[in-house]
């Protein structure tokens, strides 16, 4: 390996690059890096951190950008611009896919599915990569059978701040694999995930289900999260008339296309409308990537670009029974009902694994997400609605909710502490080993 001082300081980049990359999907926070590396190997990677390291200079990786406060910026140092290690290869005899931390997940999906094959849990948004999914946690549609995508990892090809190239799964550095799955990118950053599949379906059906008031929503969510029927389900609330909200469970179920199909045995005993549900066969991959139409949608209307104070939270299932119908009626949360997503996601206790992912005591919880658009060039409206973050960050905490990290939310080393609390000393002596210099991914402010 080069002695740091060997290295050559990386060229700076020009004004457009920098600019990109003092921005995220959040729009709300901007820290300007002394320069970007759109990194082509996983040694260029090394040389940066090697040479930023010993300097104290403050080193992030950038995939897909959908952080929403900064949290992939890196204030006066250095942005890896994972976007160019985006290469992607199935290995159906292992059922197995290996990826560059920067391809993004429909690039994976898009392999995968080539061989019949797909990742058990996705996000419902392709647009994250690889290496930012890993590094936040990511749930999905699937995730109250099968987990976080994290869980479906078999080895990671990872650099540290110490500037090692290193490869580590459950067998092998198990340490410094732990420490980096939903870690943050505190310990290091990821250059390449081998990733477990498994069979694709080829047709789903898929029902959306509408509730028009809370409690018999929540008591379809907790019996579609305990039973296998389907292999996905999510939820929505949407804004309905005279200010009330309705409730949407979205569930899917593969199926074959040929025989009829049981729609009774799957639907019959719930607790919907049945007036209005609406029963829809996809393919597989039209379901995959279900959000890309919305996407089109939203960058045609602008709000794609308008800032996004997001927050998401994991819920004891319990509390958000009643938190969720309450915040809905309050005043702060009036604008969501015009320029905004409020998703709900069943989620199971015993199917979450990664140490770092951290949740909410109990077998039964519920995912909350305040998918947010502010208006453009209104600071004030943002940083209320930050403020806003904030506080229903607190009162989840008090019914022993948990953050997902990566919204719009101010976090200080002390929140930090107490968000990982049992694992937060381990963490703590990997970041000591792992990133000695603290110059990986600051844009969390994880230490003070
Ligand atoms: C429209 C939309 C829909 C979403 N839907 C879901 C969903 O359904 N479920 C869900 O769980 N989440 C969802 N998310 C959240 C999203 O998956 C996470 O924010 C994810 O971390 C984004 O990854 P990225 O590569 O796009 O972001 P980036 O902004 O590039 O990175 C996010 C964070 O990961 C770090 N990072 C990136 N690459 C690496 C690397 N190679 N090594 C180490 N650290 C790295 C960055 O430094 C930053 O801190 C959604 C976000 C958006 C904008």
């Amino acid at each position: 390996m080069k002695s740091s001082s060997d290295l050559i300081p990386p060229p700076g980049a020009p004004a457009e690059d920098l600019a990109r990359a003092a921005d995220d999907f959040g729009h709300i926070v901007g820290s300007r890096p002394l320069g970007v590396l759109a990194a082509r190997s996983a040694d260029e990677i090394r040389d940066l951190v090697s040479f930023a390291g010993p300097r104290g200079l403050p080193v992030s990786a950038r995939g897909g950008g959908q952080a929403l406060y900064g949290q992939g910026q890196a204030d006066g140092g250095y942005v890896v611009d994972m976007a160019a290690l985006d290469e992607v290869r199935c290995v159906p005899r292992d059922r197995t896919l290996v990826a560059g931390a920067g391809a993004l997940l429909r690039d994976v999906v898009r392999a995968a599915l080539a061989e019949g094959l797909a990742p058990p849990v996705l996000p419902d948004h392709l647009g994250s990569s690889v290496g930012g999914a890993l590094s936040t946690g990511s749930f999905g549609a699937a995730s109250h059978r099968y987990g976080a995508v994290t869980d479906w990892v078999r080895e990671l090809e990872v650099v540290t701040g110490t500037g090692e190239r290193l490869t580590c799964s459950p067998e092998r550095r198990q340490d410094l694999f732990d420490a980096v799955l939903a870690g943050l990118g505190q310990c290091a950053l990821i250059v390449g995930a081998t990733l477990r599949l498994v069979p694709a379906p080829d047709l789903v059906r898929r029902y959306r289900l509408y509730h028009h008031a809370p409690e018999p929503y929540f008591t379809d969510q907790r019996r579609l999260a305990q039973d296998a029927r389907f292999s996905h389900v999510t939820g929505q609330a949407r804004p309905a008339l005279g200010g009330v909200w309705d409730y949407m469970i979205e569930a899917v179920a593969p199926h074959s296309g040929q025989l009829p199909h049981e729609d009774e045995l799957l639907i019959g005993d719930l607790g919907h409308d049945r007036d209005t549900e609406e029963i829809e066969d996809l393919s597989y991959a039209e379901y995959l990537h279900r959000m890309d139409r919305d996407e089109r949608l939203l960058r045609a209307t602008g709000e794609w670009q308008r800032p996004h104070p997001w927050l998401t939270l994991l819920l004891p299932e319990e509390a958000a029974v009643s938190l969720v119908p309450a915040l809905l009626a309050e005043e702060a949360q009036q604008g969501l009902r015009a320029c905004g997503t409020v998703q709900l996601r069943p989620l199971t206790g015993h199917t979450l694994r990664t140490p770092l992912l951290r949740r909410p005591a109990g077998e039964l919880l519920c995912l909350l997400s305040l998918m947010r658009t502010a208006p453009p060039d209104h600071p004030d409206t943002v940083r209320r609605l930050v403020a806003a973050n904030r506080a229903l960050y607190e009162r989840a905490v008090a019914v022993g909710g948990v953050l997902l990290p990566g919204g719009a939310l101010p976090m200080l080393p002390a929140d930090w502490r107490a968000h990982f609390g049992p694992v937060w000393s381990e963490l703590a002596r990997a970041k000591r080993r792992f990133d000695p210099y603290a110059v990986l991914t600051r844009g969390y402010r994880l230490w003070p």
